[in-house]
Protein backbone atom coordinates (compact mmCIF):
# COMPACT_ATOMS: atom_id res chain seq x y z
CA UNK A 1 0.00 0.00 0.00
CA UNK A 2 1.66 3.57 -1.08
CA UNK A 3 1.80 5.85 1.62
CA UNK A 4 -0.01 8.98 1.29
CA UNK A 5 2.81 11.34 0.55
CA UNK A 6 3.72 9.15 -2.34
CA UNK A 7 0.60 8.86 -4.07
CA UNK A 8 0.65 12.38 -4.24
CA UNK A 9 3.25 12.04 -6.07
CA UNK A 10 3.22 11.97 -10.39
CA UNK A 11 3.54 8.69 -11.71
CA UNK A 12 1.72 6.81 -8.45
CA UNK A 13 -0.09 4.26 -11.32
CA UNK A 14 3.42 3.48 -12.72
CA UNK A 15 5.03 2.85 -9.05
CA UNK A 16 2.10 0.26 -8.77
CA UNK A 17 2.22 -1.16 -11.77
CA UNK A 18 6.16 -1.83 -11.99
CA UNK A 19 7.78 -1.84 -14.85
CA UNK A 20 5.86 0.39 -17.95
CA UNK A 21 7.86 -0.27 -20.76
CA UNK A 22 7.11 -3.00 -23.90
CA UNK A 23 8.15 -5.35 -21.95
CA UNK A 24 6.01 -5.29 -19.04
CA UNK A 25 3.71 -7.86 -18.55
CA UNK A 26 -0.22 -7.24 -19.18
CA UNK A 27 -1.86 -7.55 -15.94
CA UNK A 28 -5.51 -8.95 -15.28
CA UNK A 29 -8.29 -6.60 -14.78
CA UNK A 30 -9.71 -8.29 -11.60
CA UNK A 31 -10.93 -7.43 -8.34
CA UNK A 32 -7.49 -7.20 -7.07
CA UNK A 33 -6.43 -4.74 -9.24
CA UNK A 34 -8.97 -2.16 -9.47
CA UNK A 35 -9.27 -2.31 -5.12
CA UNK A 36 -5.24 -1.36 -5.61
CA UNK A 37 -6.55 0.88 -8.16
CA UNK A 38 -8.68 2.49 -6.01
CA UNK A 39 -7.07 2.74 -2.81
CA UNK A 40 -4.71 4.51 -4.91
CA UNK A 41 -6.78 6.90 -6.57
CA UNK A 42 -8.49 7.63 -2.96
CA UNK A 43 -4.63 8.66 -1.59
CA UNK A 44 -4.00 10.83 -4.59
CA UNK A 45 -6.83 13.54 -2.86
CA UNK A 46 -9.52 12.20 -5.57
CA UNK A 47 -12.29 11.37 -2.43
CA UNK A 48 -13.60 7.72 -2.09
CA UNK A 49 -17.17 8.49 -4.04
CA UNK A 50 -14.95 10.27 -7.61
CA UNK A 51 -12.04 7.26 -7.01
CA UNK A 52 -14.99 4.43 -7.10
CA UNK A 53 -16.66 6.38 -10.07
CA UNK A 54 -13.65 6.22 -12.20
CA UNK A 55 -12.33 2.97 -11.40
CA UNK A 56 -16.28 1.87 -12.11
CA UNK A 57 -15.94 3.36 -15.58
CA UNK A 58 -12.55 1.61 -16.58
CA UNK A 59 -13.99 -1.71 -15.44
CA UNK A 60 -16.93 -1.67 -17.33
CA UNK A 61 -17.02 -4.15 -20.08
CA UNK A 62 -13.00 -4.51 -19.29
CA UNK A 63 -13.29 -7.43 -16.51
CA UNK A 64 -11.09 -10.25 -17.05
CA UNK A 65 -9.40 -8.76 -19.76
CA UNK A 66 -5.54 -8.62 -20.07
CA UNK A 67 -4.30 -4.81 -20.13
CA UNK A 68 -0.67 -3.58 -20.67
CA UNK A 69 0.44 -1.11 -18.33
CA UNK A 70 0.29 2.08 -20.85
CA UNK A 71 -3.39 1.21 -21.26
CA UNK A 72 -4.69 0.55 -18.00
CA UNK A 73 -2.63 3.99 -17.66
CA UNK A 74 -4.46 5.45 -20.86
CA UNK A 75 -7.62 4.52 -19.81
CA UNK A 76 -7.54 5.98 -15.71
CA UNK A 77 -6.46 9.42 -17.84
CA UNK A 78 -9.63 9.61 -20.13
CA UNK A 79 -11.63 8.47 -17.58
CA UNK A 80 -10.28 11.49 -15.61
CA UNK A 81 -9.89 13.89 -18.20
CA UNK A 82 -13.55 13.18 -18.83
CA UNK A 83 -14.55 14.35 -15.80
CA UNK A 84 -12.33 17.13 -15.83
CA UNK A 85 -13.19 18.44 -19.50
CA UNK A 86 -16.66 20.38 -18.53
CA UNK A 87 -14.83 22.54 -16.10
CA UNK A 88 -11.85 23.53 -17.56
CA UNK A 89 -13.32 26.67 -19.22
CA UNK A 90 -11.26 29.95 -18.46
CA UNK A 91 -12.94 33.50 -16.62
CA UNK A 92 -15.64 34.82 -18.52
CA UNK A 93 -15.29 38.09 -19.32
CA UNK A 94 -18.16 40.44 -20.20
CA UNK A 95 -18.89 43.32 -22.16
CA UNK A 96 -19.23 45.30 -18.60
CA UNK A 97 -16.44 47.82 -18.01
CA UNK A 98 -15.24 47.29 -15.52
CA UNK A 99 -15.35 43.72 -15.12
CA UNK A 100 -15.64 42.93 -11.39
CA UNK A 101 -13.42 40.30 -10.09
CA UNK A 102 -13.73 39.82 -6.22
CA UNK A 103 -10.77 37.35 -5.01
CA UNK A 104 -11.63 34.98 -1.83
CA UNK A 105 -9.78 32.29 -0.12
CA UNK A 106 -8.23 31.46 2.88
CA UNK A 107 -5.11 33.68 3.50
CA UNK A 108 -2.29 32.08 2.39
CA UNK A 109 -3.94 29.95 -0.48
CA UNK A 110 -2.47 32.53 -3.12
CA UNK A 111 -4.87 35.22 -3.31
CA UNK A 112 -2.55 38.16 -3.80
CA UNK A 113 0.26 36.26 -5.87
CA UNK A 114 -2.70 35.17 -8.30
CA UNK A 115 -4.43 38.75 -8.70
CA UNK A 116 -0.87 39.89 -9.50
CA UNK A 117 -0.66 36.98 -12.59
CA UNK A 118 -3.97 37.91 -13.37
CA UNK A 119 -3.19 41.46 -13.81
CA UNK A 120 -0.33 40.88 -16.10
CA UNK A 121 -2.34 38.39 -18.10
CA UNK A 122 -4.84 41.20 -18.65
CA UNK A 123 -2.36 43.93 -19.05
CA UNK A 124 -0.75 41.58 -21.64
CA UNK A 125 -4.05 41.47 -23.49
CA UNK A 126 -4.30 45.24 -23.55
CA UNK A 127 -6.56 45.80 -20.85
CA UNK A 128 -6.31 48.16 -18.48
CA UNK A 129 -6.81 47.16 -14.35
CA UNK A 130 -7.40 48.23 -11.30
CA UNK A 131 -6.70 46.87 -8.38
CA UNK A 132 -8.20 46.74 -4.60
CA UNK A 133 -6.06 45.88 -1.66
CA UNK A 134 -9.38 44.77 0.44
CA UNK A 135 -7.71 42.51 2.87
CA UNK A 136 -6.98 45.99 4.92
CA UNK A 137 -6.49 43.80 8.03
CA UNK A 138 -3.29 42.08 6.92
CA UNK A 139 -0.69 44.84 6.70
CA UNK A 140 1.79 42.76 4.68
CA UNK A 141 -1.26 41.26 2.26
CA UNK A 142 -1.37 45.10 1.50
CA UNK A 143 2.34 45.52 0.81
CA UNK A 144 2.67 42.38 -1.32
CA UNK A 145 -0.16 43.75 -3.47
CA UNK A 146 1.66 47.07 -4.49
CA UNK A 147 4.69 44.54 -5.33
CA UNK A 148 2.53 42.87 -7.24
CA UNK A 149 0.93 45.68 -8.71
CA UNK A 150 4.42 47.25 -9.52
CA UNK A 151 5.14 44.37 -11.22
CA UNK A 152 2.49 44.45 -13.27
CA UNK A 153 1.76 47.70 -14.16
CA UNK A 154 -1.40 47.84 -12.40
CA UNK A 155 -2.63 50.80 -9.90
CA UNK A 156 -3.34 48.89 -6.47
CA UNK A 157 -5.51 51.20 -4.63
CA UNK A 158 -5.33 51.12 -0.42
CA UNK A 159 -7.04 52.31 2.75
CA UNK A 160 -5.21 52.44 6.24
CA UNK A 161 -4.97 49.59 7.70
CA UNK A 162 -8.12 48.07 10.10
CA UNK A 163 -10.06 50.13 8.09
CA UNK A 164 -13.82 49.17 6.51
CA UNK A 165 -13.01 47.00 2.95
CA UNK A 166 -16.10 47.95 1.58
CA UNK A 167 -15.85 51.67 1.41
CA UNK A 168 -11.77 51.03 0.00
CA UNK A 169 -14.24 49.00 -2.78
CA UNK A 170 -16.45 51.70 -3.24
CA UNK A 171 -13.78 54.38 -3.98
CA UNK A 172 -11.97 51.40 -6.37
CA UNK A 173 -15.55 50.93 -8.08
CA UNK A 174 -15.41 54.62 -8.63
CA UNK A 175 -11.57 55.27 -9.84
CA UNK A 176 -12.06 51.70 -12.63
CA UNK A 177 -14.98 53.66 -13.34
CA UNK A 178 -13.99 57.39 -14.25
CA UNK A 179 -11.06 55.73 -15.67
CA UNK A 180 -12.95 53.49 -17.53
CA UNK A 181 -10.87 50.54 -16.29
CA UNK A 182 -11.37 46.88 -18.22
CA UNK A 183 -11.23 45.05 -14.84
CA UNK A 184 -11.52 46.01 -11.07
CA UNK A 185 -9.77 43.16 -8.82
CA UNK A 186 -10.43 43.25 -5.28
CA UNK A 187 -8.57 41.35 -2.94
CA UNK A 188 -10.44 40.37 0.11
CA UNK A 189 -9.39 38.95 3.71
CA UNK A 190 -9.20 34.93 4.41
CA UNK A 191 -9.72 34.99 7.98
CA UNK A 192 -11.64 31.55 8.34
CA UNK A 193 -11.45 31.60 11.77
CA UNK A 194 -14.22 34.19 12.40
CA UNK A 195 -16.77 33.63 9.76
CA UNK A 196 -19.56 35.43 10.34
CA UNK A 197 -17.33 38.53 10.42
CA UNK A 198 -16.20 37.62 7.20
CA UNK A 199 -19.43 36.67 5.96
CA UNK A 200 -20.55 39.97 6.74
CA UNK A 201 -17.76 41.84 5.40
CA UNK A 202 -17.84 40.18 1.73
CA UNK A 203 -21.87 41.04 1.87
CA UNK A 204 -21.16 44.43 2.65
CA UNK A 205 -18.44 44.78 -0.01
CA UNK A 206 -21.18 43.31 -2.54
CA UNK A 207 -23.79 45.43 -1.76
CA UNK A 208 -21.32 48.75 -2.49
CA UNK A 209 -20.25 47.59 -5.73
CA UNK A 210 -23.38 47.09 -6.51
CA UNK A 211 -25.03 50.62 -5.46
CA UNK A 212 -22.22 51.57 -8.63
CA UNK A 213 -22.89 48.49 -10.61
CA UNK A 214 -26.10 46.45 -10.04
CA UNK A 215 -24.63 43.13 -11.71
CA UNK A 216 -21.34 43.30 -10.07
CA UNK A 217 -19.24 41.25 -8.92
CA UNK A 218 -19.14 39.11 -12.38
CA UNK A 219 -17.00 36.32 -11.33
CA UNK A 220 -16.18 35.55 -7.79
CA UNK A 221 -12.54 33.64 -7.94
CA UNK A 222 -12.13 31.06 -4.67
CA UNK A 223 -8.13 30.18 -4.87
CA UNK A 224 -7.22 27.04 -3.69
CA UNK A 225 -3.92 25.95 -2.18
CA UNK A 226 -3.21 21.99 -3.92
CA UNK A 227 -0.83 21.61 -0.95
CA UNK A 228 -3.89 21.19 1.47
CA UNK A 229 -5.34 17.84 -0.39
CA UNK A 230 -8.81 17.15 1.01
CA UNK A 231 -9.17 20.45 3.08
CA UNK A 232 -9.86 22.19 -0.48
CA UNK A 233 -13.24 20.50 -0.17
CA UNK A 234 -14.51 21.79 2.71
CA UNK A 235 -13.30 25.12 1.58
CA UNK A 236 -14.80 25.29 -1.34
CA UNK A 237 -18.45 24.61 0.49
CA UNK A 238 -17.42 26.84 3.26
CA UNK A 239 -16.93 30.03 0.82
CA UNK A 240 -19.95 28.59 -1.47
CA UNK A 241 -21.94 29.61 1.52
CA UNK A 242 -20.25 33.59 2.31
CA UNK A 243 -19.93 34.11 -1.00
CA UNK A 244 -21.73 33.76 -4.36
CA UNK A 245 -18.13 31.07 -6.19
CA UNK A 246 -18.10 31.34 -9.38
CA UNK A 247 -14.96 29.52 -10.39
CA UNK A 248 -11.41 28.30 -8.96
CA UNK A 249 -8.10 28.83 -9.45
CA UNK A 250 -5.54 25.87 -8.06
CA UNK A 251 -2.80 27.25 -6.51
CA UNK A 252 1.17 25.41 -5.92
CA UNK A 253 0.31 22.65 -8.63
CA UNK A 254 4.43 23.19 -9.65
CA UNK A 255 5.15 21.46 -6.47
CA UNK A 256 5.08 17.48 -5.54
CA UNK A 257 0.82 17.62 -4.90
CA UNK A 258 -0.25 17.00 -8.19
CA UNK A 259 -4.20 18.36 -7.02
CA UNK A 260 -5.88 14.83 -7.01
CA UNK A 261 -8.48 16.60 -4.77
CA UNK A 262 -9.33 18.32 -8.22
CA UNK A 263 -11.19 15.38 -9.66
CA UNK A 264 -12.87 15.37 -6.29
CA UNK A 265 -14.43 19.09 -6.79
CA UNK A 266 -15.05 19.15 -10.42
CA UNK A 267 -17.25 15.78 -9.76
CA UNK A 268 -18.82 17.60 -6.45
CA UNK A 269 -19.13 21.14 -7.24
CA UNK A 270 -18.80 21.33 -11.02
CA UNK A 271 -17.55 24.50 -10.52
CA UNK A 272 -14.69 25.94 -13.59
CA UNK A 273 -11.67 25.98 -13.09
CA UNK A 274 -10.33 29.10 -14.63
CA UNK A 275 -6.45 28.81 -14.10
CA UNK A 276 -3.56 27.13 -12.19
CA UNK A 277 -0.66 28.93 -10.42
CA UNK A 278 2.74 26.96 -11.04
CA UNK A 279 5.41 28.76 -9.37
CA UNK A 280 5.22 32.09 -7.55
CA UNK A 281 6.81 34.20 -10.92
CA UNK A 282 5.18 36.11 -12.49
CA UNK A 283 3.92 34.16 -15.50
CA UNK A 284 2.98 30.96 -13.46
CA UNK A 285 -0.13 30.73 -14.19
CA UNK A 286 -1.51 28.82 -16.51
CA UNK A 287 -4.70 27.58 -18.27
CA UNK A 288 -6.05 24.43 -17.16
CA UNK A 289 -5.65 21.65 -19.27
CA UNK A 290 -7.51 18.84 -18.41
CA UNK A 291 -5.83 16.13 -20.64
CA UNK A 292 -2.07 17.19 -19.34
CA UNK A 293 -3.48 17.36 -15.84
CA UNK A 294 -4.87 13.78 -15.98
CA UNK A 295 -1.71 12.10 -17.61
CA UNK A 296 0.75 13.64 -15.21
CA UNK A 297 -2.38 12.30 -12.31
CA UNK A 298 -1.62 8.69 -13.67
CA UNK A 299 2.24 9.70 -14.44
P1 LIG B 1 -2.63 34.97 0.19
O1 LIG B 1 -2.40 35.04 1.66
O2 LIG B 1 -3.81 34.12 -0.15
O3 LIG B 1 -2.70 36.31 -0.47
O4 LIG B 1 -1.38 34.17 -0.42
P2 LIG B 1 -0.09 34.71 -1.18
O5 LIG B 1 -0.43 35.14 -2.55
O6 LIG B 1 0.64 35.65 -0.31
O7 LIG B 1 0.73 33.34 -1.32
C1 LIG B 1 1.19 32.62 -0.20
C2 LIG B 1 2.51 31.94 -0.58
O8 LIG B 1 2.29 30.98 -1.60
C3 LIG B 1 3.56 32.89 -1.13
O9 LIG B 1 4.83 32.52 -0.64
C4 LIG B 1 3.50 32.67 -2.64
O10 LIG B 1 4.73 32.93 -3.27
C5 LIG B 1 3.14 31.20 -2.72
N1 LIG B 1 2.43 30.85 -3.95
C6 LIG B 1 1.30 31.38 -4.45
N2 LIG B 1 0.94 30.76 -5.60
C7 LIG B 1 1.88 29.81 -5.82
C8 LIG B 1 2.07 28.79 -6.86
O11 LIG B 1 1.29 28.62 -7.81
N3 LIG B 1 3.16 28.00 -6.72
C9 LIG B 1 4.04 28.13 -5.68
N4 LIG B 1 5.07 27.30 -5.64
N5 LIG B 1 3.87 29.04 -4.71
C10 LIG B 1 2.83 29.86 -4.78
Amino acid sequence: EAPAEEARKPGFLGRLLGRTGEEAPRRVLDDAMLESLEELLIASDMGVDTALRVTANLAEGRMGRKLSVPEIKALLAAEIARIMEPVARPMPLYAKRPQVVLVVGVNGSGKTTTIGKLASQFRAAGKTVVIAAGDTFRAAAVEQLKVWGERAGVPVLTAPEGSDPASLAFDAMTKAQEDGADLLMIDTAGRLQNRADLMEELAKIVRVIRKKAPDAPHNTLLVLDATTGQNALSQVEIFSKIADVSGLVMTKLDGTAKGGVLVALADKFGLPIHAIGVGEQIDDLAPFDPEEFARALVG
